[in-house]
């Protein structure tokens, strides 16, 4: 009960990329470089598990930035055609890389990583992927024209990576879906469905993390905009409790305005609650950890929460992240506590 987990991507050692920068270049190349993701992934698997995380990520040590890592083994993608994007809704300018012709995969993106992670893991293991709508967000197209037919094309490249991943022995595939929480009406038309298409035939949990996006600058700011209370998942999560595709919605929680009645609205779901905050770089303590929990548990039995990061931790600095890890299952040992006395 009360098992913990990661949203997903946790800071570069130093000698692998410079920290406390999002999409940093590598600081090594071709066999080294792998041999480095390889040594940063271990050191985070080690630390995740020495904290009590029962359901620990890669950290993302692989990818250099979370869409990008897996658009670099699609083909069709023009990476020389760089347009600058107001992505999120025009939160942010990004320069993102531009579709010419119909997606195809080239081949396999994270099971190489994920082999090597499985091998190592001691406990559960997550791999992350960009979800269909978020991919489409973070891309320019010049072919499909419509975002709901070029994410169901990004859709089915995304399946036939979520079936290898399976068979390697993850024990949750989880897609990201930041996006989710700005275009709402879509993710009820066609958001789910391309969701819902890209896990066909998957029958490990399958995942969908959904946040106000990493402690960057440009998030802070919006999310100051957002108002007293964020309903956005008011609107969405109906449609994700509905989907027979998706057994758990991962969620923003601890120091934000997203009020805790809305994960009612997941009644049929695992609930990933985000229990140590991303927007600020001071380290929970476990009571401040199982206060989120036990407000979570108003709404949801105990057997469904998964208490977890809100977002990744990938821009903090190193001895933060460590720290936030530890408060999160230390929190979630104490609720445990509480209801065993
Ligand atoms: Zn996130």
């Amino acid at each position: 009960m009360l098992k913990t987990t990661v949203a997903g991507s946790l800071p570069k050692p130093n000698w692998l990329a410079e920290p406390e920068k999002l999409w940093a270049p590598w600081k090594l190349e071709g066999d080294d470089l792998w041999r480095g993701q390889c040594d940063a992934a271990l050191v985070w698997l080690k630390i995740q598990e020495d904290a009590g995380i029962d359901i620990a990520s890669d950290g993302e040590q692989f990818r250099k930035h979370f869409v990008h890592g897996f658009l670099e083994y699609v083909d069709g993608i023009d990476w020389a055609k760089m347009t600058t994007m107001g992505i999120r809704d025009n939160r942010y300018d990004a320069d993102v890389p531009t579709v010419t012709s119909k997606v195809k995969r080239r081949g396999p993106a994270h099971t190489k990583s994920t082999a090597f992670c499985r091998e190592h893991a001691q406990n559960g293991l997550k791999i992350t992927m960009p979800g269909p709508m978020t991919i489409c967000d973070t891309i320019a197209d010049e072919v499909y024209g419509k975002r709901a037919d070029m994410a169901m094309a990004f859709a089915e490249i995304l399946n036939e990576e979520a079936l290898e991943l399976q068979e390697l022995g993850v024990d949750v595939i989880q897609l990201d879906e930041p996006a989710f929480n700005v275009f709402m009406n879509d993710v009820v038309e066609w958001g789910v469905a391309a969701v819902e298409r890209a896990f066909q035939g998957v029958t490990v949990k399958k995942a969908v993390h959904i946040c106000y996006g990493y402690g960057i600058e440009a998030n802070n700011q919006w999310k100051e905009t957002l108002g007293e209370e964020w309903r956005q998942y008011e609107q969405t999560f109906p449609a994700l409790n509905a989907s027979k595709s998706i057994d758990q919605v991962s969620l923003e929680c601890a120091g934000s305005h997203v009020p805790h009645s809305l994960m009612s609205l997941l009644k049929d779901k695992d609930v990933l609650v985000g229990s140590v905050d991303v927007a600020n770089k001071a380290v929970e303590t476990p009571d401040q950890v199982a206060a989120v929990i036990r407000s979570a548990m108003q709404y949801v039995d105990p057997e469904r929460i998964y208490p977890c990061t809100n977002c990744g931790l990938a821009p903090f600095p190193r001895d933060v992240a460590e720290g936030k890890l530890k408060a999160l299952a230390a929190g979630a040992e104490i609720v445990r506590r509480e209801l065993r006395s």
